[in-house]
């Protein structure tokens, strides 16, 4: 069978490629900019251009065409990477209104739910017995017992096709929510999996590939971003926001209630689940697309925002608390904020109650 490549990169616009694999991409005229998978990128040097469906990195010189972007991510070769773009669906709406906000979520359905919540159950096991993996994770600040409370998880790349055939679930559905490639291989494949549970079921997760992987940092589901960890947290009166899951996982280890934005760009939705909380702590990056990420928030959710800057120089939460007193630093900060916070408060109420 011949491939019109043509038609392949018509059917999937490049920025609704790379913005479902988790790339939150800001558009600025005909381009849209975003932080690079490809290389640990503090600004967001990967550009996307519409008018030639191409992309450049101006940070590590990645660059060509939808087809490159997904060889790359995924690591496959070329026919590999057309099977994956065609087992996404189809874009049909025209490129200028195809870009990178989410849409409205489709509900899962429950095979859905109980293909996600079987890998996540497979990998979490996995993980358990992984050596390399349970070292990673307490690399990064993260205790056992949250890493079982999270039901975070390892893909070691080869059980998980026999295992949804073992419990009769679907291979292709599996395929469509971007767990395999057509070929059988997993998407998750030598990543740490992070869900997020949703009512006792994995909803979705991201897969964070090891340092030194050349392969894209994170790699999400073909599904929308949720807001993740959301439901652990709904109802709080103060709710913690964080850009990554790893900075999530660092906050909901000291016993905070944290959810993730994944990306500074908030979902259609997110910013409606944060108005429900009294007060919405942001400890979003220290970079620029962390800093303009907490200002557009607060301009959105107004008084109820705080935000806080870290100490020091870390560049963000994860890495703040994986160094010594990094904690005891964060908490400091927190502590400070919120008295000038008060303060400010009090302030206020003094100059408004004579007029009442
Ligand atoms: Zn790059």
């Amino acid at each position: 069978m011949t491939i019109d490549v043509e038609q392949v990169k018509r059917a999937h616009p490049i920025a609704d490629v790379i913005a479902a694999q988790g790339v939150a991409l800001r558009r600025t005229g005909r381009r849209f900019m975003g932080r690079c998978p490809f290389h640990e990128d503090d600004r967001p040097s990967l550009v996307v251009y519409t008018d030639t469906q191409s992309f450049h990195c101006f940070g590590c010189g990645a660059s060509g065409d939808v087809i490159d972007f997904v060889r790359r991510s995924h690591d496959l070769n070329f026919r590999e990477a057309i099977d994956h773009l065609g087992g996404l669906p189809r874009l049909s709406s025209p490129p200028h209104r195809t870009v990178a906000t989410r849409e409205r979520p489709r509900p899962l359905s429950l095979d859905d739910r109980l293909i996600l919540t079987a890998a996540c159950e497979l990998y979490h096991e996995a993980l358990l017995r992984t050596p390399r993996a349970l070292a990673y994770l307490e690399a990064r600040g993260v205790p056992r017992w949250l890493a079982r409370r999270a039901r975070l998880g390892f893909s070691d790349g080869s059980e998980l096709a026999p295992y949804l055939k073992r419990r009769r679930l679907s291979l292709r559905r599996a395929g469509e929510l971007g767990l395999l490639y057509g070929d059988g291989r997993e998407a998750m494949r030598g990543r740490i999996v992070i869900p997020d549970l949703r009512s006792g079921y994995c909803a979705w997760m991201t897969g964070r590939a090891f340092q030194g992987d050349i392969r894209a940092k994170y790699l999400g589901l073909a599904l929308p971003r949720p807001l993740l960890g959301y439901e652990g947290v709904r109802g709080r009166r103060r709710i913690f926001v964080t850009e990554g899951p790893f900075d999530w996982l660092t906050l909901t280890g000291w016993g905070l209630p944290a959810c993730a934005l994944l990306g500074t760009q908030p979902g259609r939705g997110v910013e409606r689940l944060l108005d429900r909380a009294h007060s919405v702590v942001l400890v979003l990056d220290t970079d620029d697309a962390g800093r303009a990420a907490a200002a557009a928030l607060t301009e959105s959710l107004g008084d109820r925002t705080l935000v806080l800057r870290l100490p020091g120089d870390a560049k963000d939460v994860s890495e703040l608390g994986a160094r010594p007193g990094g904690r005891e630093a964060f908490f400091r900060a927190l502590a400070a904020a919120e008295a000038r916070v008060g303060s400010v408060e009090r302030e206020e109420a003094r100059h408004v109650a004579p007029s009442r």
